[in-house]
């Protein structure tokens, strides 16, 4: 019996699923003989029991995978071109009623205030989950970078917090920020890391109950030259089952048409791309009931301000 081994680059998500994949065509994983040279992110070895029987499901595969891509990219097209068509007459919508609702149009009573309020409101969410899925097409365009800069992260948690303030008051729950004593500032793209907690706050904000918690922490306390962001709440929580599943793309844990909280279900997985980047990875602990806590992992400035090695912590 031969064996196999295909060296690919990849994140240990496309991994997982490449495993998946293969097991489910009908081919028989071995435990890797010797580990992956560094150049290759991932490595699977095969047994094969007719090499050329294997080369030719392999192209086939190959060819199956291409398809996909192809799919793929049209997908992303068009959601860009829906989502760009959509936005234009939902921003007219929140203009007009703003206009009507600061009275230039003439008087208005304050029910009908209200009225205009909440339809500006729902617009306004509807916006929200627009740029999610312009935000989601960009990200798996390939030429998609990243701007590592010298970054403080109790800035960007500041921000963040600021823009979830007014949601935090209304389910009265508590937020706080621990960061740990002379913590390294990161290397890490502004805008990127703003996005990935912004959405891990949001969600933590979003399945916690009125009167919980939210809490930030950050320590430099693993890898050397590595920052880890921890995002726990007082909240639903996630069973164990669903820890890797809510990272796919469109993945909720509550898919049923009745579900009370309201998502494209993309946040997660755009998350992990700008977290994966970085270099770095990110993850879930979480028991049904009890909470959940969500953990990434950043670059970090070394002490003269030069960025430090980015090999994944989690390697
Ligand atoms: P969305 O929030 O738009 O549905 P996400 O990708 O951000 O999409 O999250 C995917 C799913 O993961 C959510 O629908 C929810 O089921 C689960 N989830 C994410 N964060 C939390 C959290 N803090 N507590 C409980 N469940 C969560």
């Amino acid at each position: 019996m031969d064996h196999l081994r295909l060296y690919l680059q990849g994140d240990d998500s496309t991994a997982e699923r490449l495993r998946e994949v293969l097991v489910r065509e009908g081919f028989h994983l071995v435990d890797p003989r010797e580990p992956a040279p560094a150049s290759a992110r991932i490595m699977v070895e095969l047994e094969a029991s007719s090499p050329r029987d294997t080369a030719r499901r392999i192209e086939d595969l190959e060819r199956s995978v291409l398809e996909l891509r192809n799919l793929d990219v049209a997908k992303s097209q068009f959601l860009t071109n829906v989502s760009h068509e959509l936005r234009t007459p939902l921003t007219a919508i929140v203009t007009y009623g703003e206009i009507l609702r600061d009275g230039l149009l003439g008087e208005i009573a304050p029910r009908q205030r209200e009225a205009i309020e909440s339809m500006i409101g729902s617009c306004r969410q509807l916006l929200g989950m627009i740029e999610e899925i312009l935000t989601y097409a960009r990200t798996n365009a390939p030429a998609i970078d990243i701007r590592p800069a010298d970054l403080p992260l109790d800035e960007v948690v500041e921000t963040v917090r600021e823009m979830n303030a007014s949601l935090l008051e209304r389910k009265s729950l508590r937020f706080g920020c621990e960061l740990a004593d002379r913590l390294p500032h990161a290397c890490a793209d502004r805008d990127k890391v703003a996005h990935v907690l912004g959405n891990l706050i949001g969600n933590a904000i979003k399945f916690t109950p009125e009167g919980g918690w939210v809490q930030v922490r950050a320590t430099a306390a693993g890898q050397p030259g590595w920052l880890q962001v921890e995002v726990a709440d007082s909240g639903i929580g996630i069973d164990r089952e669903h820890h890797e599943l809510i990272f796919r793309e469109f993945a909720q844990v509550d898919a049923s048409r009745s579900r009370v909280h309201h998502g494209t279900g993309l946040g997660l997985s755009i998350a992990r791309r700008f977290v994966e980047l970085h270099g770095g990875r990110i993850w879930v602990e979480s028991r049904l009931g009890e909470g959940s806590r969500f953990f990434f992992t950043l670059p970090s400035m070394e002490a003269d301000g030069a960025p430090a090695a980015a090999t994944d912590p989690g390697a």
